[in-house]
C-alpha cells in the first residue's frame, strides 16, 4: 500500500511517513537517503544544523526519482532568523541540496531569549512567496509562540514539528494545531531510544496480537493519530521495518492504551525545552 498523505494549509500534500536525518553524520547521509528511497521513502527530513544537505542532495540526485515525487523538508537554525538572514540561509540550503525549492521550510526553534523567531516568520513567508519554499512551518513552538506569530502575520504555520511519543504526547500543541487547520510532525517518535518505550505492555501487546514489532506499533500509532511521522535509522533493515506499517491498524482499545502512557506532567521529555535551547 503507498503512503497516505495529508493535505497541508499550502494546498501541497505530504506523505505522512518519512525518513529523517537527524544525527546522520554528512559522510553517511547519501548512502542512509539512497537506502531510505530504495525502501520506498519519498520524504525527506533535514536541517542546515544536521549538516548533511549536501549527502541528502546527492542520494536524492542520484535516485533519478523526479523531483515531483519528492518531499524535502529542511530547517532554518537559530542564528539565522534576523533580519535578512532567513534569506541567505534557505539560499545556502537549496545549493547544499542542489534543489530550486524545497517542499517544507520550518524555523527550528522559536529561540525566543534571542527575539528573532516573528521575523524569521515574517522572512518564512516571503521566502514561500518567492517559490522557493511550497509550503512554510515552524518546529518546537509553544502556544504562546504560535499565537504571536499568527497575531503578527495572519499566517498559519502548515506545520509545527514537536517532541512527541507516547509518554509526551503534547496535547495542547496537538488542539492548536487541530483548531488552526495546522498539522502536527511528531519528532522523536520512537522516544529516541531514551526510554523503554518497546517494553511498555501496551506496545509489546499490540505487537504480539499483530505479528509485528514494537516500533511499527509505535510508528502506526503517530499514523493513527493523524501526525506525521520520520523516523530515523541509518540501518537498511530497520528502514524497511519502518516503512512496512501499512498492512495492519490498532484497534481503539489498543490506541487508547498508548495514549495512556504519557504522566501528563511533562516528564516523558527527552529533548530540550523550546524556553530553554536558544
Ligand atoms: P527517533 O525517535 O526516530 O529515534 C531514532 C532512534 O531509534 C535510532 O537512532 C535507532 O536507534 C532507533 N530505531 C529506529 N528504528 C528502530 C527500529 N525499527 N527498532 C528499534 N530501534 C529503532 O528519533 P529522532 O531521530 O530524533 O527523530 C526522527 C527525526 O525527527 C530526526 O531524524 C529528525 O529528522 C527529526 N528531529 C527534529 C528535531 C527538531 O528539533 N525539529 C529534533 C530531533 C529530531
Amino acid at each position: 500500500m503507498s503512503v497516505p498523505t495529508i493535505t497541508l494549509n499550502s494546498g501541497h500534500d505530504i506523505p505522512q511517513l518519512g525518513f529523517g536525518v537527524f544525527k546522520v553524520p554528512p559522510a553517511e547521509a547519501e548512502t542512509a537517503v539512497a537506502a531510505a528511497l530504495e525502501a520506498g521513502y519519498r520524504h525527506i527530513d533535514t536541517a542546515a544544523i544536521y549538516g548533511n544537505e549536501e549527502g541528502v542532495g546527492a542520494a536524492i540526485h542520484k535516485s533519478g526519482i523526479p523531483r515531483d515525487e519528492l518531499f524535502i523538508t529542511t530547517k532554518l537554525w537559530n542564528d539565522r532568523q534576523a533580519g535578512e538572514a532567513p534569506k541567505i540561509a534557505i539560499a545556502e540550503s537549496l545549493e547544499r541540496l542542489g534543489l530550486d525549492y524545497v517542499d517544507l521550510y520550518l524555523t527550528h526553534w522559536p529561540a525566543p531569549a534571542n527575539g528573532h523567531y516573528v521575523n524569521a516568520w515574517q522572512k518564512m513567508v516571503e521566502i514561500r512567496d518567492a517559490g522557493l519554499a511550497r509550503s512554510i512551518g515552524v518546529s518546537n513552538h509553544l502556544v504562546e509562540h504560535l499565537d504571536r506569530i499568527v497575531e503578527e502575520t495572519g499566517v498559519v504555520p502548515a506545520v509545527n514539528q514537536i517532541e512527541l511519543h507516547p509518554a509526551y504526547q503534547q496535547r495542547e500543541l496537538t488542539e492548536w494545531a487541530a483548531e488552526y487547520g495546522s498539522h502536527i510532525e511528531s519528532w522523536g517518535p520512537l522516544g529516541q531510544g531514551k526510554y523503554d518505550l518497546f517494553g511498555e505492555r501496551a506496545v509489546s501487546e499490540a505487537a504480539k496480537t499483530h505479528g509485528k514489532t514494537p516500533a511499527q506499533v509505535v510508528i502506526r500509532w503517530h499514523l493513527d493519530k493523524g501526525f506525521i511521522v520520520f523516523p530515523k535509522s541509518v540501518r537498511p533493515e530497520r528502514m524497511i521495518e519502518n516503512f512496512d506499517v501499512f498492512d495492519f491498524s490498532l484497534t481503539d482499545a489498543e490506541v487508547a492504551e498508548i495514549d495512556a502512557l504519557d504522566p501528563l506532567d511533562g516528564s516523558g521529555r527527552v529533548g530540550a525545552h523550546p524556553l530553554e535551547l536558544n
